[in-house]
């Protein structure tokens, strides 16, 4: 099969979360199943140009319909860690990607429409004709609307689209100019609430459930999440819309790249280990410590390795180092937000906690330092508020540093409580709590310390049994090449 991904990240080129891990991570599961992959991202000016091959110009000239006009646009192609990636740098004096960050901007919605639109000139110009395409998130939500709207007539009639959400918060929002821009026009017929009218009566339009209506197969990137959605506010006003698609739409597990995140290679931590030298993880607690300015000694760090989003539970995230300063222990964390006020405010416990021995905090975003941490800490935790997924928790387990999360979307599905859950016991991999508040975190961190301290043969069994857990793309990969088989031939 031929599948094309288009989208606006792809790890470690350009990468904000999970999402770029997921497009490298699935692309490189299906060429090893024996499939054509090919990615179309966004030429940014700040992506990671260390990490693309052979970078060079194809096509020069590639001219998108826009606003009634075109706009000209370069398309690059070189090689990302082995996949085969185009990227598309328009030139316009909006400069769409030369902003120095990837998203964060007023006319977001317009520059994705834009890559959205470019995307599809590319593939019908160029002559690439995939089996699926498939799209991720708001940004290249639009593509299903445009690809059967316009470009099904022009030529890509048999192409069929798979959209994953994999993050509901985020629909993306966009004005009735967009219609002018792309040349779909028909405001009164997009803007209609069963079509991609936000339903709030104005004149805004939903990209997501554009895409929701268009594609011929809905995922999002958890079984539990893709119930949350449906029962729950977590599909954030998309819920009704899943309901009335229910029967195009599943949750797949994300996979985690189990080449890019290997404790026996990875060339960012001082000792390669696997489950039957978990053991020597110690050396790696050490650099680590050594790293972050901690002092030596018997205990144990527990660390948080992500956005600083209200989504994490940053409320938790706090209480739990407070918590390990107590109960003495050590936390690390390392992380970034995109709103001012929540780096201020971690940037203000940073300040306050800087000559704490026990603790350290990095904000940033420092892809080398996270290996260190995911290898060296003893206890990850992930309190979050909604979790489409996560991947945290699973290179978590990877590296056998023991996840203790709060029982929602994909942390559901991934992490069994060492005490309580139904599975044996052979199964359960790390500590789980329900409600958001300090009682929950502080039950779960207690018995996880409380196993580090009293029970160090069976903690050492927990970690075994989270390092034997598979959570690669080997499951999902087929999962996913089931739902392309599905939409190609209904
Ligand atoms: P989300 O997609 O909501 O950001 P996930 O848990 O699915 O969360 O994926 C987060 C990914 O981004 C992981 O690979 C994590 O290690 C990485 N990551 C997040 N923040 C940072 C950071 N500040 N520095 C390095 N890596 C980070």
């Amino acid at each position: 099969m031929y599948i094309m991904m288009i989208a606006a990240e792809c790890a470690p080129v350009a990468k904000v979360g999970g999402l770029g891990d997921v497009v490298f991570g699935l692309s490189r599961e299906l060429e090893l199943r024996g499939h054509a992959v090919e990615i179309v991202l966004p030429k940014y000016d700040c992506m990671r140009h260390d990490h693309v091959w052979g970078l060079q110009v194809v096509d020069h000239a590639l001219a998108v319909p826009w606003y009634g006009s075109t706009v000209e646009c370069a398309v690059w192609f070189g090689f990302v860690h082995g996949r085969k990636c185009f990227f598309i740098e328009p030139r316009s004096p909006q400069s769409y990607f030369e902003r120095g960050a990837y998203y964060g901007f007023p006319d977001d919605a317009e520059r994705f429409a834009f890559f959205s639109k470019a995307a599809l000139e590319f593939l019908l110009k160029a002559g690439k004709r995939p089996d699926v395409i498939h799209t991720h998130d708001w940004q290249t939500a639009l593509v299903p609307v445009l690809l059967f709207e316009m470009y099904a007539a022009a030529g890509l009639g048999s192409q069929r689209v798979c959209h994953t959400i994999h993050n509901f918060r985020h629909q993306g929002t966009a004005g009735h100019e967009i219609l002018r821009a792309t040349g779909l026009n028909r405001p009164e017929y997009y803007g209609s609430p069963d079509r991609m009218g936000d339903g709030f009566g104005g004149h805004a339009l939903n990209l997501t459930r554009g895409a929701i209506l268009y594609s011929n197969f809905v995922t999002t990137v958890s079984p539990h999440h893709a119930w949350e959605v449906r029962h729950t506010d977590l599909g954030c006003g998309l819920g009704h819309t899943l309901h009335l698609h229910q029967d195009k739409f599943s949750g797949i597990l994300n996979g985690l790249d189990y080449e890019m995140w290997n404790p026996e290679t990875d060339p960012y931590i001082p000792q390669h280990y696997d489950a039957a030298t978990a053991a020597q993880k110690a050396v790696n607690t050490d650099a680590l410590r050594e790293r972050m300015l901690l002092r030596q000694g018997a205990r144990p760090v527990i660390g948080y390795v992500g956005r600083l989003d209200t989504q994490k539970g940053l409320h938790l995230i706090r209480h739990a180092l407070w918590y390990a300063l107590e109960h003495d222990a050590q936390f690390v964390l390392l992380g970034s937000g995109s709103e001012h006020g929540i780096n201020e405010d971690f940037w203000h416990l940073k300040r306050q906690l800087n000559n704490n021995p026990d603790c350290h905090l990095e904000i940033g975003y420092d892809e080398e330092l996270a290996h260190l941490i995911y290898a060296g800490a003893q206890f990850l935790v992930m309190p979050s508020n909604y979790e489409p997924c996560g991947l945290s928790q699973l290179i978590a387990l990877r590296y056998g540093t023991v996840p203790v999360v709060r029982s929602v979307g994909g942390l559901r599905d991934t992490v069994f409580d060492w005490d309580f859950s139904s599975l044996p016991r052979t199964r359960r991999n790390g500590f789980v709590f329900e409600h958001p508040d300090h009682a929950g975190m502080d039950s779960a961190l207690s018995r996880a310390l409380g196993l580090w301290r009293q029970e160090p043969q069976l903690f050492q069994q927990l970690v075994a049994q989270g390092m034997a857990c598979d959570y690669s793309w080997n499951n999902p990969g087929r999962d996913y090449l089931d739902v392309y088989e599905f939409i190609r031939h209904k």
